[in-house]
Parts: structure tokens; C-alpha cells; sequence
């Protein structure tokens, strides 16, 4: 019906975390899109908001105390924060799939790993035919001999191995939209190469919808077209990703660029961003980024906090947008 809408539609969604008498704002007012076939990238530091963003769209959060406190998740059109506990059950899985950093959490090791992803099926009614349907999933993993996969263990399979059938699982049901949380984080350098290429060619075949959630920016260069930058609970820098790298406009951006292994020389830049990032819900006033930013300006960034604007073909959260200073930030 609507051609122009997107497969998800994240709105203002901000999320609050219960400690005591008052809550702590982790995701504070995050709006993205991912469309059908395209792999969008939420990157920032550990406690920027963005593993707390990708629980959100299901509500699957790791601590009671965490609740979202506003906005919509819109999935196909349907706001999945208005569902119930049975409308959510049927969509987790069957629409939107979700894989993990650790696949040894969540498989089960007493159980082989063709049992775990028939039972996926299994949760959601589809019995007939399924061993056929694992077979098929094991086998568009690219991992050979898909029979004798089926019938092993977890501790049988290298991580990597794991990893692709923690991704069958999620796709069982064909959702038309993956999300996935540092899924290559626990893999050396040759095997997280394996799964990126692995998601590409199931995103291009599949149509499917990726949102690939890192702390690494060379992964989200990998495979994603877009890119978000999360810093202290909010995006602060959003564009293509070609634009992104070449012309970072946020400091924070151009800061993490600069901190990544540069793909020219393969020499790694020692270059480390100064100051920690602060504890969630605890953001500084004003600019969040004001304590570690080279070209902070007393009276404005450390008072006023700045808003998304339009920035080239992106949009950035600084008061400097634009200006030389900002665009050089780390000289
Ligand atoms: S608003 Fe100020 S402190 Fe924040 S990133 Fe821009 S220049 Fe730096």
C-alpha cells in the first residue's frame, strides 16, 4: 500500500532506568529508520545508549528496572511499544529477529544445535516440515555438511559456527528485519570477516532489514549504508555512511574515526579520544560531548545543549556545526 514507509520506524524513543526514587534517562529521544534490503549502523561507546536502544524495540530488556519512558517503534506500520505480551510473542521471531555478541549464551549446550533452531519454529506453530526448513537454514549459513551440523552440540562448533546458527535461528521465520547487537565482538579478526560478509549476502538475497548495533566503526563500514553515532544517550551524528567517514562533521565522529585501525596503511593510529565516557543517565550539562571536546566554548557548550541539525547530507548535534574549528576538531 504505502511504498514510502519504512520497514522500521524508530519516533522520539527514549528510555528511563528505575534507581530508587528516580530514574536515570539512558536513551534520550532516538529517532532512526531502516528500510527493506538496508543495514543501518547504531555505533558508540559501551554506556552510549545503544545495545539499551536495540532491547527497547522489543522490550526485551536485561533488568526489570529499565522501562521505555516515550516515543514509538513503529515495525511494517505497527507500533510495537502499544502491543501486548501475545502480540509481541508473535512478532518476536516471526517479523523482527534479534542474534546476540555470545552465542554460547544462548543456545542451550545439552541440546543439538538442529533441535534448537526447529524449536524457533516450533514457537511459533510451524511443525510440518521443519527438519527440511533446518536443513535449508544450516545450508544458507554457508556451513557444509548441513545433516551432520544439525546434529551437533554447541561446544562441537568454533564460535564463529555458533554464531551462524544463532543466526539461522533468528531467521527461521523469515522476519523482515534482523536486529543485531555486536554480533561479531566475541570473534577474532578472520571469522568476524566471515559473518559481515555472511549478513550482506543474506541481506541483499533476503530483502532483509538490518540493524547492526557496534562499538567498531570499521564493521559498520563493512556492511551498513547508513550510520548513526550515539554518544551519552542520543544520536549526535547521522548520515550515509560513504559521507560519514569521509567528512565526519561531529568532534565526537571524528574523534572514534581517528581511534580506528586505518584501512590504508593497516597501521593502527594511537590516537585515543581523552577523558571516559560518562556513567549513563549521569550526562554533563549542556553539550553532553563538553567535557572531552577540543573546541568546547565556555558559556555556550558547557550551559546550552545542542540540538540535531542539518549538516551536509547529515544531521549533527553540535553548536559548532559547520563551523572550521568543529570541522578540524582534533587538528
Ligand atoms: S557543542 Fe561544543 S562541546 Fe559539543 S561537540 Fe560541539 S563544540 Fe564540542
Amino acid at each position: 500500500m504505502n511504498e514510502a514507509r519504512p520497514l522500521l520506524d524508530v519516533r522520539h524513543l527514549s528510555v528511563d532506568i528505575a534507581r530508587g526514587p528516580r530514574s536515570l534517562r539512558v536513551v534520550d529521544d532516538v529517532s532512526l529508520q531502516v528500510q527493506r534490503g538496508e543495514a543501518v549502523g547504531l555505533v558508540g561507546e559501551s554506556g552510549s545508549g545503544k545495545s539499551m536502544t536495540a532491547f527497547a524495540l522489543l522490550q526485551l530488556f536485561p533488568s526489570p528496572l529499565a522501562r521505555v519512558s516515550g516515543g514509538q517503534v513503529l515495525l511494517e506500520g505497527r507500533d510495537l511499544l502499544r502491543m501486548d505480551a501475545a502480540q509481541l510473542r508473535a512478532v518476536r521471531g516471526a517479523r523482527l529477529g534479534m542474534v546476540f555478541q555470545d552465542p554460547s549464551s544462548f543456545l542451550d549446550p545439552l541440546m543439538p544445535v538442529g533441535r534448537q533452531i526447529a524449536e524457533t519454529l516450533a514457537a511459533h506453530g510451524q511443525t510440518e516440515g521443519s527438519r527440511a526448513r533446518v536443513l535449508e537454514l544450516i545450508d544458507l549459513m554457508e556451513l557444509p555438511g548441513a545433516a551432520q551440523v544439525a546434529l551437533k552440540y554447541p561446544h562441537e562448533l568454533s564460535g564463529g559456527m555458533r554464531q551462524r546458527i544463532l543466526i539461522a535461528a533468528a531467521l527461521a521465520m523469515k522476519p523482515a528485519l534482523l536486529v543485531a547487537d555486536e554480533p561479531t565482538t566475541a570473534l577474532d579478526v578472520t571469522v568476524q570477516a566471515g559473518i559481515l560478509k555472511l549478513l550482506t549476502r543474506l541481506r541483499k538475497e533476503l530483502d532483509l532489514g538490518v540493524l547492526l548495533i557496534t562499538h567498531d566503526l570499521a564493521v559498520i563500514a563493512e556492511t551498513c549504508q547508513q550510520v548513526h553515532v550515539m554518544y551519552a544517550g542520543q544520536i549526535v551524528e547521522s548520515n550515509a555512511v560513504e559521507p560519514l567517514f569521509a567528512r565526519p562533521s561531529h568532534p565526537y565522529t571524528q574523534g572514534l574515526l581517528r581511534s580506528v585501525l586505518s584501512p590504508r596503511s593497516r597501521a593502527r593510529d594511537l590516537f585515543s579520544i581523552p577523558g571516559g565516557a560518562v556513567h549513563a543517565g549521569h550526562w554533563p550539562a549542556g553539550c553532553r560531548f563538553h567535557p572531552r571536546c577540543p573546541v568546547m566554548r565556555l558559556g555556550l557548550c558547557d550551559t546550552a545543549a545542542p540540538v540535531l541539525v542539518s549538516s551536509g547530507a547529515g544531521v549533527d548535534r553540535c553548536h559548532l556545526s559547520g563551523a572550521p574549528e568543529a570541522i578540524h576538531a582534533w587538528g
